[in-house]
C-alpha cells in the first residue's frame, strides 16, 4: 500500500520536477557543483547535531557524578539535613553544589515533608520525572536536566530530586555553535568556489571534444582526430573510443570511394571500346562490310560486359543498403547442380565436365541465389583454365551437410592473389595481363550469397595446377 501511495505521489512529482528542469540548461559542472554543496549541506547539519548531542550528555554527566557526590555526602552525614537547623558547614558544602549549577530537593519518605528545598522550579510529582532524567528547554531559555535519587540515613528513606542547570555552558556553546556554522558555510562557499574551477578544468576535454567534432568534415575525416594526450580517464576512454569509430568510418568511407572509383574505371573501358568502333563506324563502316561485321560483334560483346557489371554492382549496392531480400525453401541441391551441369556442358564442349558425386541434399534457402554463385565458381573454373582441361563439380551430403565443390585443373592461383580473390574487383596480375574478361565482383558476390546462408567457402589451389572452391551449408534444423 505505502508503495502504491508513494507511487502515485513520488513519481508525478519527480516526473514534473524533470519536465520543469529539461527547460533550462544547466551544465554539467554546475550539476556536480550543486549536488556537492547539498551533500556539504547535508552532512555539516548531521555533523553539528551530533556535536550538540554530544555536548549536552557529556555536561549531563559531569554534572550527574557531582550529584551522585553530593548524594552520598548525604548519605554519609558529610552533610546534615535537618528541619530548620542546618549547620553552618553543610549549608556553605550545598552551596557549593549549587554554584555549579546543581539544585536540589529532599523530601523524608517517612513523614513526606520537604526538608531542604532550593529548586526554582517546582517539583512535580510526575512519575515519568523519577528514575530518570529528562531534558527540558523553558521558555525562559534554561536548560536543564533532571534527576531523581534516593538514601538512607538513620533509618528513614529520603528523596532527591536534582536538577542540573546546564544553560551557563550551552549559551557558551551556543555563541561557539554560531561560529562554528558560519564559518562552515564560509568554508562550503570556498569549496564551490573553488571546486567550479576543477570541474571546470576536469571537463575541458568535452569543451575540446565538441569544437574538435564541429571541425570534422568528410574532407578532413583522415587528418582530424580528438585530442587523447594527458592523464587517462573516463572522458580521454571517450575521446579514444570516438577516434576508433571515427576510425571504422574513415575505412568504410574510403572503400566506399574506392568502390565508386573502380565501378566507374571498369564502365569506362566498355564504353570507351563501344566509342572506338562506333567512330570507325562513322568514318569507314558504311562501305566496309568487314569492319561493320566485327564493330557490330565487339559493340554487342561490350554491351554484354556492361549489362554483366551493372548487374552486379545493382546486387552489392542492395546488399549493402540492406535491401537485398532471400526468398528461402526448402529444395534439393542435387537437382540445381545436375541442371547447371547440364546447361555448362552444352555451352562449353573444350572442358572435359566431370561430376564424381552427386547426392540428394535438402536445403532450406534461396534457390535462386545459391544457383548464381555456384554459376560464379563454374563460370571462373571454365575462364581460368585452358582447352581441354577437367572441371569436377560435385555435390555430396555431409551428415546432413550440403557440400558443393568445384574443381579445376586450370591456372591455378599464388599465394598472395588468394589472400584477396573475395575483395571487390580484385583480379590477379596473371588475369589482367592474360586480358581474361571478368571484373572481380563475381566471387566478392558469391561469398555474400553464402555468408547469407551462414556458409562458408573454402578455396586450394595451386599455381599453374588448378584451383578448388568448396561450398559448405549447414543443415540447421531449427530454420526449417
Ligand atoms: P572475375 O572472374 O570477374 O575477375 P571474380 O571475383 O570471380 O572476378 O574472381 C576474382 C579473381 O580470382 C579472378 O580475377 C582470378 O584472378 C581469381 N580466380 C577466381 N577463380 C579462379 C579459378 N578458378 N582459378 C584461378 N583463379 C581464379
Amino acid at each position: 500500500m505505502i508503495r502504491n501511495i508513494l507511487i502515485r505521489t513520488v513519481l508525478p512529482i519527480r516526473k514534473k520536477r524533470t519536465e520543469f528542469l529539461s527547460k533550462f540548461h544547466f551544465s554539467i559542472g554546475y550539476r556536480i557543483g550543486l549536488h556537492y554543496f547539498k551533500l556539504l549541506l547535508l552532512y555539516g547539519i548531521l555533523f553539528f547535531a551530533v556535536l550538540l548531542i554530544a555536548y549536552c550528555t557529556i555536561n549531563y554527566q559531569t554534572k550527574q557524578q557531582l550529584g551522585q557526590e553530593l548524594v552520598s555526602k548525604l548519605q554519609s552525614g558529610q552533610i546534615v539535613l535537618k528541619k530548620n537547623e542546618i549547620k553552618e558547614q553543610s549549608r556553605q558544602l550545598l552551596h557549593t553544589y549549587e554554584n555549579q549549577g546543581i539544585s536540589i530537593q529532599v523530601k523524608d519518605r517517612s513523614t513526606n515533608q520537604v526538608i531542604y528545598h532550593n529548586i526554582v522550579d517546582s517539583v512535580e510529582e510526575d512519575k515519568e520525572w523519577i528514575n530518570c532524567f529528562s531534558y527540558h528547554y523553558k521558555n525562559n531559555k534554561k536548560v536543564i536536566f533532571k534527576d531523581f535519587l534516593t538514601y538512607t540515613r538513620e533509618e528513614s528513606q529520603y528523596e532527591v530530586y536534582l536538577q542540573y542547570d546546564i544553560t551557563k555552558d550551552f549559551q557558551v556553546f551556543q555563541s561557539y555553535f554560531m561560529v562554528a556554522i558560519v564559518c562552515y558555510l564560509f568554508f562550503i562557499l570556498l569549496i564551490v568556489k573553488h571546486g567550479k574551477r576543477g570541474i571546470l578544468r576536469l571537463l575541458k576535454p568535452i569543451e575540446i571534444m565538441s569544437e574538435s567534432a564541429n571541425r570534422l568534415t568528410v574532407n578532413n575525416l583522415g587528418s582530424q582526430r580528438l585530442n587523447v594526450e594527458g592523464t587517462k580517464n573516463e572522458l580521454k576512454d571517450l575521446a579514444g573510443t570516438i577516434n576508433q569509430m571515427l576510425d571504422r568510418i574513415e575505412l568504410s568511407y574510403e572503400s566506399q570511394k574506392q568502390f565508386v572509383s573502380d565501378a566507374s574505371h571498369e564502365l569506362r573501358t566498355p564504353i570507351a571500346v563501344i566509342q572506338g568502333y562506333i567512330n570507325m563506324l562513322d568514318r569507314w563502316g558504311s562501305k566496309d562490310e568487314e569492319i561493320l561485321e566485327e564493330s557490330i560483334a565487339a559493340i554487342k560483346n561490350e554491351a554484354v560486359s556492361m549489362q554483366d557489371l551493372v548487374e552486379k554492382l545493382l546486387f552489392l549496392s542492395r546488399h549493402d543498403k540492406k535491401t537485398l531480400k532471400l526468398k528461402k525453401i526448402t529444395f534439393n541441391m542435387k537437382l540445381v547442380v545436375e541442371e547447371m551441369i547440364k546447361e555448362t556442358k552444352l555451352v562449353t564442349k573444350d572442358r572435359k565436365i566431370v561430376c564424381p558425386k552427386l547426392q540428394d541434399i535438402m536445403v532450406y534457402g534461396d534457390k535462386q541465389a545459391l544457383k548464381q554463385a555456384i554459376r560464379i565458381f563454374i563460370d571462373n573454373a571454365i575462364k581460368y583454365s585452358n582447352t581441354g582441361d577437367e572441371i569436377r563439380i560435385s555435390c555430396e551430403n555431409k551428415k546432413g551437410h550440403c557440400v558443393v565443390t568445384v574443381e579445376d585443373t586450370g591456372i591455378g592461383m599464388k599465394r598472395e592473389d588468394m589472400d584477396n580473390i573475395f575483395e571487390r574487383f580484385y583480379r590477379s596480375d596473371e588475369v589482367r595481363n592474360h586480358k581474361i574478361n571478368g571484373h572481380g565482383l563475381g566471387l566478392s558476390i558469391a561469398k555474400l550469397i553464402v555468408l547469407k546462408h551462414v556458409g562458408s567457402i573454402r578455396v586450394r589451389s595451386q599455381y599453374e595446377k588448378g584451383s578448388s572452391f568448396k561450398i559448405t551449408l549447414p543443415n540447421y534444423p531449427h530454420i526449417h
